[in-house]
C-alpha cells in the first residue's frame, strides 16, 4: 500500500503579487525535498482539473460562478485585502479541488493508503459563500463530503493543525453531526474565530486554542486532552487533514514553536486511530506555511510519518 502524492503545474499560475506570504515558492520548495532518495517510494500523479459537482457539493452555484467571472484575463483582482486572483488562479484552484477529491477516491478505494495533497491556494478559511484568507474553494470540506457522496463514508473527522483557525470548515459543518471539525490553532490570531465555546449544533465541532508562544509540549498536550480522544470516538470512516505549517516555529505569520518533529508526532497518532477505525484511511490537504524551511521540513516529517504506514 502505498502513500500518494498529488500535486499539479497551475499551483505556479496563481500569481499573488510581490511581498504576498502564499506564493509558488511554497510548492517549489516541497517538490524540492520529495526529490530526496528518502521519498523513492511516493506515488506521484497530477491532481485532475474541474469537478463542479464536487464543488457544488459544498459551494452554491452563483458563488462558484462570481469566482471564475472574477478570474481575471490579465493582472490580479483582489476578493478581500489578502485573497487574489490572477489570470492562472481558476486552473490552481480547481485543480486544488481535483487533487483532493482524486486523493479521495484512491484512498476510500483501498488504492493508496494514504495521501497527500500540495496545492494552491489554500482552502480552510473559505466559507459556503465567502472567499477569505487566501482561500477561494474549501478543499478539505470538499474532500469530506466528496466521500460521503462517492464513496459511502458516514462519519469524516477534519483535524486542522493549521495555526489559524478553519473558520470556512467550521461553518459550512456547524450544523452537520456527521462531519467532526477539530482544531488546534494560535488565539488571538486571524480570523478570530475558534473558541473553546464554539461547539457547533450537535457538538462536532472541537477548538482548541492556544496562546502565543506556546510549544510542541503544550500542542501535544491539547491533542491529546481536547482533540485526539474526540477524534476516536467519533469512529470516522476517514480522516482528512487540514496539513498547515505555520505553526511551524520559523513562521512569519505566527507565534506558536513547533518543529517537525511535531507535525511526525501528530501525524503518527491520528494514523494509529486510522487504522483502529476507518482501515488508516488519511487525506492530508496543504493548508498554510509561510517559512519555506520550515515548511518544506515540516511536509517532509509529515509525508514521511504517512509513509511508513505504507510500509506495513
Ligand atoms: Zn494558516
Amino acid at each position: 500500500m502505498t502513500t500518494l502524492f498529488l500535486s499539479h503545474p497551475s499551483s505556479f499560475d496563481h500569481d499573488t503579487g510581490p511581498g504576498h506570504p502564499e506564493r509558488p515558492d511554497r510548492i517549489r520548495v516541497i517538490d524540492q525535498i520529495f526529490e530526496h532518495e528518502r521519498f523513492q517510494m511516493l506515488h506521484r500523479a497530477l491532481a485532475p482539473g474541474n469537478d463542479r459537482t464536487a464543488i457544488l457539493r459544498v459551494h452554491p452555484a452563483h458563488y462558484i460562478d462570481e469566482i471564475e467571472a472574477a478570474a481575471p484575463s490579465e493582472g490580479r483582482v483582489h476578493l478581500d485585502p489578502d485573497t487574489i486572483l490572477s489570470p492562472g488562479s481558476w486552473q490552481a484552484i480547481v485543480h486544488g479541488v481535483g487533487g483532493a477529491t482524486a486523493a479521495v477516491n484512491e484512498v476510500m478505494r483501498g488504492d493508496a493508503k494514504n495521501a497527500f495533497v500540495a496545492t494552491r491556494p489554500p482552502g480552510h478559511h473559505a466559507e459556503r459563500a465567502l472567499p477569505m484568507g487566501f482561500c477561494v474553494f474549501n478543499n478539505a470540506a470538499i474532500a469530506a463530503r466528496h466521500a460521503q457522496a462517492v464513496h459511502g463514508a458516514e462519519r469524516v473527522a477534519i483535524v486542522d493543525f493549521d495555526v489559524h483557525h478553519g473558520n470556512g470548515t467550521q461553518e459550512i459543518f456547524w450544523s452537520d453531526p456527521s462531519v467532526l471539525y477539530a482544531s488546534t490553532h494560535q488565539m488571538p490570531l486571524f480570523p478570530g474565530t475558534g473558541s473553546i465555546d464554539q461547539r457547533g449544533e450537535h457538538d462536532n465541532i472541537v477548538n482548541a486554542p492556544l496562546s502565543a508562544g506556546a510549544d510542541g509540549s503544550i500542542f501535544r498536550e491539547a491533542m491529546e486532552t481536547a482533540i485526539l480522544p474526540r477524534v476516536t470516538a467519533f469512529q470516522p470512516d476517514l480522516i482528512v487533514i487540514s496539513a498547515g505549517f505555520d505553526a511551524h516555529r520559523l513562521d512569519p505569520l505566527a507565534n506558536l514553536n513547533l518543529v517537525e518533529a511535531d507535525f511526525a508526532w501528530v501525524t503518527t497518532r491520528l494514523m494509529e486511530i486510522a487504522e483502529r477505525c476507518a482501515k488508516g484511511r488519511i487525506v492530508s490537504i496543504l493548508e498554510g506555511g509561510y517559512d519555506l524551511e520550515g515548511l518544506a521540513r515540516s511536509a517532509a516529517a509529515h509525508v514521511l510519518t504517512l509513509m511508513g504506514a505504507s510500509k506495513s
